[in-house]
């Protein structure tokens, strides 16, 4: 093991060699041991592969982690009890659900952290994890971190994690606002049970104070998952805050079906 800090902060130009497949000597190793964190999209695209109801995937595959003063809960990925700390997901030929897998897991051995402008854009910052273990930096061609992230399917991924942003960098979460108990429970419900949130709206137990645009409502009868996340994202910035961020761009957001 090396004292040295493995994180290294990365330009948008600076380049790394690196290719990760079956015959590296460390295939797996990155599957145990680890903290994964999973964001409400990254749920959204297991459950669905899994074909299973978000709160039985829930109950199933996800620790949440929330105590007073937290900003957010955190929502990790269940590790096996093997003695190695495993992922669930893995196997011996990889990971099970290698198309799906979460953002943490595509984006690895780089990361990408954000920031939203009071304008709404949003503000990249890259870094490169070397572990010892990690054996792909001796493989592949060069990249930049971008293009590596782009080749790992993020692109997708980073829409839906961005639209977040409007609610965990809130000005008055950053501020000092801080969810209760009940509020905590509201965005696990709206952005990590999305099957239970739908028949809440649909019962009418749920309401939002803006009226919905003809897509919100269409998403709800139908069920499309991917504009009740949105949604439930303007529903807790509503509940928090009783108003949109100004210089919010939830309405501008369009879907990929
Ligand atoms: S989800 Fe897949 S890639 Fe991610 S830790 Fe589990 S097995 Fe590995
Ligand atoms: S440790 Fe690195 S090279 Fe080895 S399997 Fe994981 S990502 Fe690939």
């Amino acid at each position: 093991m090396t004292n040295q800090n493995p994180f290294r902060p990365m330009s948008d130009s600076e380049t790394f060699t690196f290719s990760c497949h079956a015959e590296v000597p460390c295939f797996n190793e990155c599957c145990r041991n680890i903290d994964v964190v999973l964001t409400p999209y990254d749920v959204l695209r297991l459950k669905k592969r899994l074909k299973m109801d978000s709160a039985a995937f829930l109950e199933r595959y996800v620790i949440v982690e929330w105590e007073e003063g937290m900003r957010f809960p955190h929502c990790f990925l269940t590790m096996v009890d093997d003695g190695r700390a495993s992922c669930v997901f893995v196997k011996e030929d990889g990971c099970s659900v290698y198309e799906d897998r979460p953002t943490v897991c595509r984006a690895y051995p780089a990361g990408r952290g954000t920031s939203r402008r009071v304008d709404g854009t949003v503000m990249e910052q890259f870094v490169l994890v070397r572990e010892p273990h990690c054996k792909g930096f001796t493989f592949g061609a060069k990249q930049t971190v971008p293009s590596y992230l782009q080749s790992q399917g993020l692109t997708e991924y980073n829409r839906f994690n961005d639209q977040l942003l409007q609610l965990l960098q809130h000005p008055k979460v950053r501020a000092g606002f801080r969810p209760t108990r009940a509020q905590m429970q509201q965005f696990i419900l709206a952005l990590y049970n999305v099957d239970m949130f739908r028949r809440e709206l649909l019962a009418g137990r749920v309401k939002l104070k803006q009226p919905l645009s003809p897509m919100e409502s269409r998403s709800i009868v139908s069920g499309d998952e991917k504009p009740l996340l949105l949604l439930g994202v303007r529903w807790l910035l509503e509940e928090y805050f009783g108003e949109y961020w100004s210089g919010s761009e939830y309405r501008k957001t369009s879907y990929v079906a």
